[in-house]
């Protein structure tokens, strides 16, 4: 700070700086939000604007105020917090200073702008309370939707729900931020911070959601009153007052979220499954939600999104959806009719918390009012229908009569963007105001009039009564007439060739008419807010009904999807069975020209199995089978029709998966730990109810070392977990497991071998494969001949070796045994049987 003394602008800069610290502060003066001092220099670079001095001294960078929520997208992005500074009154004459007051905080959390959200994507603030010896309290909410859940979580499991409830920014009580921040492990939410210990202090934050919701105890919303997530609750209620400054009654409600009743899915698994995202570069396109989703309206992308992370675990809510989709499916008309409606519907989830945080534009108001237009024809639609849920969402659907005729009464046709400048009120809804405006209008008439008049009193043709803002009215008269400018003319302005002049009948009738015009556009606004404070308190009912709509969005989603690429309906049941007949990846099947994808048949049961190995080549389509199992079943418990020609799905507990760690490698661990690690992860938590998929286990290491890691892995999840398993692998000497393991049951990716060629089919058979044909792609990728040529010497000394028997349990003969290198400096460092003492 500089040591002379601050004008009192910077006064009031320095005051809001220190009320939020480590925020921006974007601080609006007249057309502009300046950033000043340390926060101009970082902003000017991360925003990309130039560095400018106030006074010749303080670095100042600024935006205009049209493009604020522009640059505040770019500053949450990239980390920041900002302090919206605004001016709480008009400048005017006689004012020295402006009152200025922060209007709200920006965090990556709270975020309820329409520019800066995913249309199709919740954006999550989340607070995490550990407890002593218990499970950790978690609650999350939505500030654009106003949805809030909660729930009590192993601390195990906190990294990974955080990431399935896509976590924007995660709170926590800032003496305990370094042990919570060790609970996210691998996958930490974007933002994280740490607030003050008492918004976490039990009763604090308890009685700051009780009072919210108006309740004593929270038994009525399913909760036990204990429970720590109510405590991480009021902290985030807490800190959306803080930040949002705004009425939070679009938070209605508090959901006791139960992990129980959702198919559990792991961070991993969610991801290797590229369930939102891909791999490889992270793009929605290519995932499953992409090929899913033909929803029409952002609330239904949202509901569509949450819906594949969050599988059903009862064949009752799962069949519910799924006569749903069936029906949708079938009324094809219904569907047709359902979606063109849809598709002139607006985000009536976000228009309405815009509304109830008194942020709603003129134009929002007006996509409310036309999305309520459409209500009754949704009814007429859903009436008369046989699921029980599209019934149920029929009662649902409010017709909010009431609301549309105050709309539609009271707003214009075209709305404009800000409410200020008027334009917003319809003829006839307020009487005083038709009055005000026909003054205004009248006034017009008059000075049209007045010109005529003052034409033939002066016989001058050429006069003009004209209008600026800094002239007001005045009448104009070229030099070559001055002569006859009669004597009630009072001169105001010299121009080229002219003069400007007044009267006083002339001023007073400008009083009249600017006075009329403003007044109205004054009364304009206060009606206008008196309706969106009337639209506010109905936010209970117009959420209801905004939660209606994404639901039958999603399921015509589904509904279309299955009829566009011939899903069929599974047979959803509670034991252990798996039944896919022709299943087909949803991705691949869409994303391979028409017709060549080879669709591969999985069944387990008694005669069949519960752990598939499956060996092939590579490039031979093993992951792509095991991956599309795991998704039809996901798909399955979503209530989805599913790729495939018929279906019968167990319902499993979780998926677990082990495939694919490139993207793991970026952040500093070896393949080999992350194998692992996963391995670990699915040894002592999967159970009879879990499915299982593994690609490849034991790569990142010596052979000995994989293949012994793999067949004792085998051994575990075969006799131990009894879960369903599908384990593709290179290790063609897993195949003697099928010996000792009743339940494990070979299988190989057929090949097909021309005289020069070999032909990956794509198909699943019983048997192990008897050939790698790595030296085949090897040869194809241009390893060169010599390299080719002691490959194949070297396996086949390899495969005139007995494969081991596997007859004991704890201890196995080492399944491969290292040939003499041609370079004796090549020795194998890993061989000898110590390694395999214990099974
Ligand atoms: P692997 O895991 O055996 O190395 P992938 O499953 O990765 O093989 O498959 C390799 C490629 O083969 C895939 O990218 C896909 O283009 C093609 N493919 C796999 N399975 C099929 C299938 N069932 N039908 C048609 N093409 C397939």
């Amino acid at each position: 700070m500089a040591d002379a003394p601050l004008t009192p602008m910077m006064q009031q800069y320095w005051d809001a700086k220190k009320a939020h610290p480590g925020a921006m502060v974007m601080f609006r003066n007249g057309d502009f939000y300046e950033l000043f001092e340390d926060d101009a220099v970082v902003g000017s670079r991360v925003l990309g604007i130039r560095l400018t001095k106030r006074d010749e001294k303080i670095p100042m960078a600024g935006v205009p105020i049209e493009k604020l929520e522009h640059y505040l997208g770019i500053l949450i992005r990239s980390g920041h917090r900002v302090a919206v500074c605004e001016q709480m009154e008009e400048p005017g004459p006689g004012k020295k200073i402006i009152r200025r007051a922060v209007s709200r905080v920006v965090t990556a959390g709270t975020i309820t702008e329409d520019e800066l959200l995913d249309p199709r994507r919740a954006n999550h603030l989340a607070a995490v309370l550990r407890t002593k010896n218990g499970p950790v309290g978690l609650a999350w909410v939505d500030p654009s939707t106003g949805h809030f859940f909660a729930c009590d979580v192993d601390s195990s499991r906190l990294a990974d729900e955080l990431a399935r409830i896509v976590t924007a920014e995660c709170l926590m009580m800032e003496s305990d931020a370094n042990a919570v921040t060790a609970l996210f492990a691998a996958h930490p939410p974007k933002t994280t911070t740490p607030r003050p210990d008492w918004t976490f202090d039990p009763v604090t934050a308890t009685n700051a959601i009780r009072q919210h919701f108006g309740v004593s105890t929270f038994t009525g919303f399913g909760f036990d009153d204990h429970q720590p997530c109510l405590i991480a609750a009021g902290a985030i209620l807490h800190y959306l007052q803080e930040t949002l400054r705004a009425s939070l009654a679009h938070v209605r409600r508090i959901v006791r979220h139960r992990a129980d009743s959702h198919l559990v899915l792991d961070e991993v698994t969610r991801r290797s499954l590229e369930l939102t995202r891909t791999l490889r570069d992270n793009n929605r396109e290519g995932s499953l939600l992409a090929v899913m989703d033909r929803t029409v309206t952002p609330m239904g992308a949202r509901f569509l999104h949450d819906a594949l992370l969050a599988p059903f675990n009862s064949v009752t809510a799962i069949d519910a959806r799924l006569d749903a989709v069936e029906e949708l499916l079938r009324e094809h008309a219904l569907r047709g009719d359902l979606r063109s409606l849809l598709e002139t519907a607006s985000d009536l989830q976000r228009l309405t918390t815009r509304a109830s945080t008194g942020r709603a534009t003129p134009r929002d108001l007006g996509s409310i009012s036309r999305t309520l237009q459409l209500l009754p024809k949704f009814k007429a639609k859903l009436a008369a229908r046989r699921s029980a849920l599209l019934t149920e969402l029929d009662g649902k659907l409010e017709l909010c009569p009431d609301l549309r005729e105050l709309l539609d009464a009271s707003l214009c046709d075209e709305l404009p963007q800000t409410a200020k400048e008027g334009g917003l009120i319809r003829e006839g809804y307020h009487a005083e105001l038709d009055q005000l405006r026909s003054l205004a209008k009248s006034g017009k008439d008059w000075i049209l009039q007045y010109q005529a008049t003052e034409v033939t009193r002066t016989a001058i043709n050429s006069l003009k009564v004209g209008y600026n803002q800094i002239d007001g009215y005045y009448i104009e008269i070229t030099n070559a007439n001055e002569t006859r400018v009669p004597e009630n003319y009072k001169h105001q302005k010299t121009l080229k060739g002219a003069k400007r002049y007044y009267t006083s009948e002339l001023r007073e009738y400008e009083e009249k008419i600017l006075s009329a015009d403003d007044k109205a556009k004054a009364l304009e606004l206060e009606l206008f807010t008196q309706i969106r404070n009337h639209i506010a308190a109905q936010t209970h009912r117009l959420l209801t009904t905004a939660e209606t709509l994404a639901t039958i969005d999603a399921l015509q989603s589904l509904a279309d999807v299955a009829a566009a690429r011939n899903y069929v309906r599974p047979k959803v049941v509670a034991d252990a069975t798996l039944d896919i007949r022709e299943g087909r990846h949803p991705v691949l099947d869409q994303t391979l020209p028409a017709g060549t994808f080879v669709p591969n048949d999985v069944r387990f049961g008694e005669a069949d199995g519960l752990f598939w190995l499956i060996t092939g080549p590579n490039m031979a389509g093993k992951s792509t089978f095991i991956r599309q199992v795991a998704l039809i079943t996901l798909l399955a418990q979503v209530g989805s029709f599913v790729p495939a020609a018929a279906a019968t799905i167990g319902i499993t507990d979780r998926i677990f998966t082990r495939v694919g760690a490139s993207d793991e490698l970026s952040r500093g661990q070896s393949t080999f730990m992350v194998e692992m690690t996963e391995a670990a992860n699915i040894l002592n938590n999967a159970t009879s109810r879990s499915l299982v998929i593994l690609d490849e286990i034991g790569r990142g290491t010596s052979t000995y070392d994989g293949v012994s890691l793999a067949w004792a892995i085998t051994e575990h999840l075969h006799s131990v977990s009894g879960c369903r398993t599908l384990f593709a692998t290179h290790y063609h000497e897993l195949a003697t497991l099928s010996n000792t393991l009743p339940n494990l049951r070979n299988y190989n990716v057929q090949v097909q071998e021309l005289e020069q060629e070999v032909i990956f089919l794509h198909k699943i058979a019983p048997g192990n494969a008897d050939k790698s044909y790595g030296i085949h792609v090897a040869r194809l990728a241009g390893v060169p001949e010599t390299i080719l040529e002691r490959a194949e010497e070297v396996l086949a000394a390899l495969e005139s070796k007995p494969a081991p028997t596997g007859k004991s349990k704890r201890y196995i003969k080492p399944p491969v045994e290292m040939i003499p290198p041609e370079n004796p400096k090549r020795k194998a460092r890993n061989a000898g049987p110590s390694l395999f003492g214990e099974g």
